[in-house]
């Protein structure tokens, strides 16, 4: 089997593997000014797609430009997160540099569509090709190749922990080779009830006080997460953003939802906000919680939200998930003011952060790896990737961490 890694190898972003020179594993977008697609040029017999996230799936539809259109394989939440993420890198970014497709590409996108569940083998360019539970998002899944002569697992992002949104990875299929992300090699997470004790604790303080709190939080996964959290503490919320896509689209895939009767709770006691900024000013004015794209405060309607909460100490902003450096977001936690909408600015406002990650930490990483100890290791996806498939040699695997256009045969 040959492995070619076009992206999101020594880095997190642009997730792209190429196997045997004909089947395609995720094709995503590193976000940034400007961003970074895949290397080379691709044309894959088939694409299959680990999950919804844009450094996953971002870049796909420009694969369905020429003659000659791979057919795409996900999971029905993934095709459809997919759609919604296109969309909207269209809408933002459309005729630029940026979004390298169009409206055509991506009706495209739903001509080549073909959805598989869990568990359910398909073919695809002549390899066998098996789903399981990732645990990171909706849909998300680990990837199994088998091209009859050796069995590859890409995990792709993936959780041990259970959340509230999903359950954690359980499936540990026996591969020969195993390309395994890292995010979080070198951090243990907080144990995820005393992070939401803290948030819940923190929320309700400056409610009591008669303050809003502005809860940025990114639309896939985590705006669920949050309402299901805020539900289970009988918390009433805004919701705004894609986000509340998200959570309807949901609704139609209750088997990918770890308890689909709680997020349903979650749906109708979150107002939805229509979106209107006139709208949005009066809410930020009330004694409330929004939870509103975008994650990092790089965009989305946080940007009406925070100017308006901005200046009074009684509010609070509460990051809940890592923040980029060069983001507002990291600048507001390190420093207490915020670029928004061309000026920085002082935030009176308390910020606050609150780990609700979606990946392992490294705990769950070597937990997960204990099963492949006679396997061969690819360590990706990750700042330190290099240094963590050390660590894994000084205990005796056997693993490396290619490059960004490493071609390897296996
Ligand atoms: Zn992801």
């Amino acid at each position: 089997m040959q492995l070619q890694f076009l992206g999101g190898a020594g880095e997190v972003g642009r997730s792209a593997i190429l196997v045997n020179e004909s089947l395609l594993l995720d094709y995503g977008m590193l976000t940034g000014n400007p961003p970074q697609f895949p290397v080379g040029s691709v044309s894959p017999e088939a694409v299959v797609v680990s999950h919804g996230h844009l450094d996953h799936v971002g870049t796909v539809p420009s694969l369905l430009s020429g003659d000659h259109w791979p057919e795409i394989h996900w999971t029905p939440p993934t095709y459809e997160l997919a759609l919604t993420l296109a969309r909207d890198t269209l809408k933002l970014h459309g005729g630029t540099y940026d979004c390298p497709f169009t409206e055509t590409h991506i009706r495209r996108m739903t001509q080549q569509s073909a959805p598989h569940d869990y568990g359910e083998t398909f073919e695809a360019a002549g390899h066998e090709v098996t789903f399981y539970n990732a645990g990171h998002i909706p849909g998300s899944a680990h990837v199994l190749i088998d091209d009859g002569e050796t069995r590859l697992l890409y995990t792709a992002d993936f959780h041990t922990d259970d959340q509230r949104l999903v359950s954690g990875t359980t499936d540990r299929p026996e591969a020969d080779v195993v390309i395994c992300e890292s995010t979080y090699s070198d951090v243990e997470h907080d144990d995820r009830a005393s992070v939401e004790k803290q948030f819940v604790e923190s929320v309700r303080t400056t409610l009591w006080e008669g303050g809003t709190v502005v809860v940025p939080a990114f639309a896939i996964g985590r705006t669920q997460e949050l309402l299901m959290v805020l539900d289970a503490h009988d918390i009433d919320c805004y919701v705004d953003g894609m986000g509340t896509h998200v959570l309807r689209m949901l609704r139609n895939h209750p088997e990918y939802v770890r308890d689909p009767d709680a997020l349903k709770r979650a749906k109708s006691n979150a107002r939805i906000v229509s979106g209107k900024d006139g709208q949005r000013r009066r809410i930020a004015r009330q004694n409330t919680v929004i939870v509103t794209t975008s994650g990092m405060l790089s965009g989305g309607p946080a940007m009406t939200y925070i100017p308006e909460i901005r200046q009074d100490p009684t509010n609070k902003i509460c990051l809940t998930g890592y923040q980029v450096e060069g983001t507002p977001g990291r600048e507001l936690v390190e420093r207490g003011r915020c670029e928004l909408n061309g000026g920085v600015v002082p935030v009176a406002a308390r910020a606050e952060m609150y780990d609700f990650s979606a990946h392992a930490d490294r705990h769950g990483l070597l937990d997960f790896l204990t099963d492949y100890r006679d396997s061969r290791l690819f360590i990706n996806h990750g700042d330190r990737c290099a240094a963590f498939a050390e660590e894994l040699r000084a205990d005796g695997y056997d693993a490396t961490a290619p490059d960004v256009g490493e071609v390897v045969e296996v």
